[in-house]
């Protein structure tokens, strides 16, 4: 029996066909009988729109209001995936950034966790639930919510790993794990099966936006087992070692 943390971005999640793929991916780990704590990003570019949507009122407005705006991507996400995993016949709690503990400065838009107590996740999993985190927020000390910056969905994946004391982090996206250069741009790249911490710190400082170079940082300061994975196809994917 194993504890394990499952990111899906939001390419993974777009629609109703998706959420069930993830939902089978989750459930799967879950009859293996692992408990599974899950982190997911807003749905396909739904945090790209909810800034046009900010910018055609104010493009020079606070912060702080983005923050309110751009957490109900994920929010909206959550709710829509522990839906899929209840649907499929297991017990699965949906949980804000806050509820799941995750304490921020207040940094609006690029904030960095303080603390993460883990006792609401280990409660849920105590109680066999499946905790389906909405990944990119926390709350500050006025209880306002915050936000991580582009991408940090991947830092509240690995973030709850180190407090859970996870056995492994697996980041599930749209590419089959990480290559020398864009797959998607580079249809010639090369796979790699294995990357070390300070190979893939680079590669994401260059703009490889497939790990968030801040979930790499904490990744390699707790020695986190780190692995990215389809969400599309089951085939290996790439370990960060
Ligand atoms: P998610 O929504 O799952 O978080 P992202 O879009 O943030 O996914 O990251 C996955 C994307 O990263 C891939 O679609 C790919 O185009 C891009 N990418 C850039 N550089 C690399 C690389 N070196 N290896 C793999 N993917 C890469
Ligand atoms: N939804 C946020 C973003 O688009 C966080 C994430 O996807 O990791 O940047
Ligand atoms: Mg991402």
């Amino acid at each position: 029996m194993g504890l394990v943390v499952q990111k899906f971005g939001g390419s993974s999640v777009c629609n109703a066909q998706r959420l069930f793929a993830v939902a089978d991916i989750i459930t799967k780990k879950y009859k293996e009988d692992n408990d599974v704590v899950v982190v997911v990003s807003a749905q396909g570019k739904t945090t790209d729109e909810l800034i046009k949507k900010a910018e055609a009122i104010n493009k020079c407005g606070s912060r702080r209001e983005m923050d309110v705006l751009l957490s109900v991507g994920e929010q909206i996400s959550v709710a829509l995936l522990a839906l899929a995993i209840q649907k499929l016949g297991f017990p699965a709690v949906s949980l804000l950034g806050w509820q799941a503990g995750f304490k921020t400065d207040s940094n609006y838009g690029c904030a960095k966790i303080k603390k993460l107590p883990a006792n609401r996740i280990i409660q849920e999993i105590k109680k066999n639930n499946i905790a389906v985190v909405a990944g990119f927020q926390g709350i500050n000390k006025l209880c306002d919510i915050t936000t991580f910056e582009r991408g940090g969905s991947d830092i509240s994946a690995v973030a709850l790993a180190v407090v859970v004391g996870a056995d492994a982090c697996q980041i599930y996206t749209d590419v089959d794990g990480v290559y020398d250069a864009n797959p998607k741009i580079f249809p010639n790249a090369s796979k790699f099966d294995e990357i070390s911490y300070d190979d893939m710190l680079n590669l994401s400082l260059s703009g490889a936006k497939v790990l968030n170079y801040q979930s790499v940082e904490m990744a390699k300061k707790y020695k986190v087992k780190l692995e990215v994975l389809s969400s599309f196809k089951n085939v290996p994917g790439t370990m960060i070692t």
